[in-house]
């Protein structure tokens, strides 16, 4: 058992207190402070009117072990250190640990004299006597020596813990005598420690649950943008409340994709912004969190100022595309307003020479110097979230892309071989009249035969130069949909056929009742009319004939049969391209090969497919359907 005896204080030194009504109308204002700054102002401002301290402050701890005064009461005439900082070396690592130990620790005089334990070990264990919880234990010099620096004549230490650990302390210095705290007052102030540190605590985690609420909040809108705009700098930056700036706590931030830039706040300039999506590119992280970029990428010192820090999260493989957002150095965010004119300071009562804080404020700025403020667990979780957001829509957006590519291909292949074929076949009547034109100049031949065959060759070319027009018009001008009667369409195609018709005494056969469809009557009408006069023309028999009618029903498939000569199963790709004819010029009627083909583009256009089955020498049956099929048949 140890037992402590100390001086009953002066009675008249010290407020008289209703310490439990007092207690309880501080903790309720305590409970009601609306942030965390006002919470730790309130708090010190009553701590010093409980203790009667001429400083009260309240420190908070960084990971790195320096620390800052994030609140502070003091008396008339006492110059402020609110927002100093100081290097992990002002309280090390052991004083922390005995801070965190005991919830209160006193020194009314740093001038004391230490008085040695009789006897120095324990008489039963014969170790020594552990007096890490007595409160008239020994103080180490390396603090006394760092008071009498600071001029503090007496103080009080109390330790804030979150979870089991040191967050920061509440320390009480007197400058101007020694002070001896009563024990009342001393387990008062000790209580309200208590009280602060678990208020503190769960306040704390409101504001940053709070932080987070907020980028979930803007996550939200920024993937409804990007759903909504291909353009991703338009969807990221230009919504005035929901943008990357936004999203997460900096001095600025940037996006760069395909060498387009985006900025917001403080950045590095467009040249330096490049460079550095060149070095994060040569990384392997997808998610870069650094706090101290110039001591990685020396080029990056020039912009401590603006971006001593980074959180970058890379957009593609391939290119150096980067969501970005930049710290300053947090040494020249930090202006301490302690007199910059006296880094130490003389006592005049004995001359000696004193560290001022200014002193340790130099100190942790050195040792900080090139580093932001760090980036928190959660600020990269966001990061990471609002990467995999704008990666999946891309992705969504590649495919989409890949798949327009390659219709696009298809399509220029297409063109290709028509624009091949189209040219050839235009160039042969040319050809043709060249020859006979230069006949005639040099008066070879006939001239009347040969002009009579001029006039042939350009009426071909007049027909193979309409049947273009009529295919490319076929491609560009809208349908115009409508309820169209199939039967009816079937006997205007066979009234402009009737000539024919009669000539070739072809028989027609067709289906009583044909369905009503939506279509371009027109376009339809063109499209029977041709296969209607193929039927017709491709046919060496003595007896013809002729069958329309319906195969299915859904979707309506029309079909087109004759006994005629029939296509050899490998040309039937080959009629449906431009000018393609199996046959001589003048064979079966003649044609530039154009019908097909176009009737293929009126099919096409409808969302149908044209097809036909076909047994050489007995006859062919042309199909047509007129919308999507639901399973394309093999
Ligand atoms: P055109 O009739 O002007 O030659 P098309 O594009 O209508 O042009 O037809 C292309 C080719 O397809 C024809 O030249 C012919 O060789 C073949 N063809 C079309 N319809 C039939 C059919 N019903 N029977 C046999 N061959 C056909």
């Amino acid at each position: 058992m140890i037992l402590e005896f100390e001086v009953l204080p002066d009675e008249d030194g010290w407020p008289m207190l209703d310490l439990y009504s007092d207690l309880r109308a501080t903790m309720a204002r305590l409970h009601a402070a609306p942030t965390l700054q006002s919470f730790f102002d309130f708090a010190v401002a009553q701590i010093r009117r409980f203790t009667g301290f001429e400083r009260v402050m309240a420190y908070k701890f960084q990971e790195d072990g320096s620390g800052h005064v994030i609140a502070e009461s003091i008396a008339d005439g006492f110059q402020s250190y609110l927002g100093l900082h100081y290097p992990a070396s002002d309280i090390p690592a052991p004083a922390r640990r005995l801070f965190a130990l005991s919830w209160l620790r006193h020194l009314p005089n740093a001038d004391y004299e230490p008085i040695p334990l009789v006897p120095e070990l324990s008489p039963h264990t014969g170790a020594p006597v552990d007096l890490s919880y007595a409160s008239l234990r020994s103080v180490s010099v390396m603090y006394t020596g760092y008071l009498k620096n600071m001029g503090v004549k007496a103080s009080m230490v109390m330790p804030l813990m979150k979870n089991g650990a040191l967050w920061g302390l509440l320390a009480c210095n007197h400058e101007s005598a020694p002070r001896h705290v009563p024990f009342e007052i001393r387990m008062a102030s000790e209580f309200l420690a208590h009280m602060i540190s678990l208020t503190m605590s769960s306040k704390e985690d409101a504001e940053s649950s709070d932080y987070r609420s907020h980028m979930k909040e803007v996550l939200e809108r920024l993937m409804r943008a990007l759903h909504g705009n291909p353009d991703i700098h338009a969807a990221l930056c230009a919504s005035p409340d929901a943008n990357i700036r936004h999203y997460i706590d900096a001095g600025g931030a940037a996006l760069i994709t395909e060498g387009q830039i985006t900025k917001f706040g403080e950045t590095p300039s467009d040249e330096q912004l490049r460079e550095l999506a060149i070095w994060l590119a040569g990384r392997d992280e997808l998610v870069v969190a650094n706090d101290r970029l110039a001591e990685h990428l020396p080029d990056a010192a020039p912009y401590v100022e603006i971006a001593a820090g980074v959180l970058a999260v890379r957009l593609s493989k391939r290119r150096p595309d980067f969501v970005m957002w930049f710290r300053p150095e947090q040494a020249h965010t930090v202006q301490w307003a302690g007199d910059p004119a006296k880094p130490v300071h003389i006592d005049e009562s004995d001359g000696s020479v004193r560290l001022s804080p200014r002193m340790s404020f130099a100190i942790w700025k050195e040792s900080v110097k090139g580093r932001s403020k760090p980036w928190i667990t959660c600020e990269i979780e966001a990061a990471a979230d609002l990467r995999w957001g704008i990666v999946d829509v891309i992705l969504a957006r590649a495919e989409e892309t890949e798949l327009v590519n390659r219709k696009l291909r298809e399509v220029n292949r297409e063109l290709d071989s028509f624009a091949y074929v189209a040219s050839h076949d235009l160039k042969e009547p040319l050809r043709g009249i060249n020859h006979l034109a230069t006949f005639v100049q040099r008066k070879q031949g006939d001239p009347d035969q040969h002009i009579e065959t001029i006039l042939k060759l350009t009426r071909r070319m007049d027909d193979l130069i309409e049947s273009l027009l009529q295919y490319s018009r076929t491609g560009r001008v809208d349908l115009m949909l409508e309820d169209v009667d199939l039967g009816a369409l079937v006997d205007e195609a066979l009234q402009m056929l009737t000539k024919r018709v009669a000539e070739s005494g072809v028989v027609i056969r067709r289906s009583v009742k044909l369905p009503i469809v939506k279509a371009d009557r027109v376009r339809l009408r063109e499209v029977l009319v041709n296969l209607i006069s193929n039927a017709i023309k491709y046919n060496d028999k003595g007896e013809r004939w002729i069958e329309i009618g319906i195969e299915r029903e859904k979707p309506v498939t029309l079909y087109v049969r004759d006994n005629g000569i029939g296509v050899d199963q490998k040309n039937h790709a080959k009629i449906f391209k431009i000018f393609r004819r199996l046959h001589g010029r003048d064979e079966f009627g003649g044609g530039t090969g154009a019908g097909l083909t176009i009737a293929r583009k009126t099919i096409e256009r409808h969302g149908g497919r044209i097809w036909l089955t076909s047994t050489p020498g007995a006859g062919s049956t042309f199909f047509f359907t007129l919308q999507e099929e639901e399973r394309p048949p093999s």
